[in-house]
């Protein structure tokens, strides 16, 4: 295993694109660290839903977002995040905050206030970052940027065995309506960053796209 201490891996892409289990997999086989930005998104969403922050009125967000406490542990092998102390690992995975998330991450306050905290916790490099606009906004000097998709049909049924066998067809629809928020909304969307590499995943199993990254990245260092 090499450690290639200052490296940062910015990994982007759509809902169920494999991002988590590719990006923990390039963080644990080469010793590096790991963050989750979309988790950092649904604990400040979590913290907007319990607090009784109507979650599609920006102003009422954006009065608030200053308020979470929200820390990403950084071991790929067991990521956490916690709010306010407390662990919502598993809160931020239902399908209440699933619906609120995109509304909440068009937020420039919210926007604002994660790229900080995500910033805080890239410095010094060695990690692996998944999200939507890491390449783009977050780290745009990253060494390695990677645009990652697979067809929605592969994500679906990617997301729906995660959630523990919701219905495709429902799953599919939340995924495209996600989808269509992150990628017009004006604060940081979802794009293909400049100099990053697409890999469409379909095709690929979980270690194939692995290997292929960490290519990427000794092809870079
Ligand atoms: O990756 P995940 O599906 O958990 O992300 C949840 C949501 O968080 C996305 O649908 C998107 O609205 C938002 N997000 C974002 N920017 C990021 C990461 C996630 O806007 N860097």
């Amino acid at each position: 295993m090499s450690a290639r201490t200052g490296v940062v891996v910015a990994i982007d892409g759509p809902s169920g694109s494999g991002k988590s289990s590719a990006s923990r997999g390039v963080a644990t086989r080469l010793g590096l660290r790991y963050l989750d930005t979309g988790a950092m998104y649904r604990a400040m969403t979590w913290w907007m839903l319990r607090h009784d922050v109507p979650v599609r009125d920006p102003a009422a967000v954006a009065e608030r977002c200053h308020e979470p406490d929200i820390r990403s542990g950084t071991d790929p092998v067991h990521p956490t995040i916690t709010v306010d102390g407390m662990d919502v690992a598993a809160a931020i995975r239902t399908p209440e905050v699933t619906g609120a998330v995109s509304p909440v991450s068009t937020v420039p306050q919210v926007r604002a206030r994660l790229l900080e905290l995500q910033r805080e916790v890239i410095d010094g490099g060695g990690i692996v970052v998944e999200g939507r606009d890491i390449g783009s906004v977050v780290a745009p000097d990253a060494d390695v940027k990677v645009y990652l998709t697979a067809e929605v049909a592969a994500r679906a049924a990617r997301r729906s065995a995660e959630e523990g066998g919701t219905d495709l067809a429902v799953t599919e629809s939340s995924l495209l309506a996600r989808d269509r928020i992150d990628s017009t909304r004006t604060a940081s969307p979802l794009t293909i960053a400049e100099g990053a590499v697409h890999v469409d995943s379909t095709p690929y199993t979980l270690e194939e796209v692995v290997e292929l990254i960490v290519g990427l990245v000794d092809a870079a260092g």
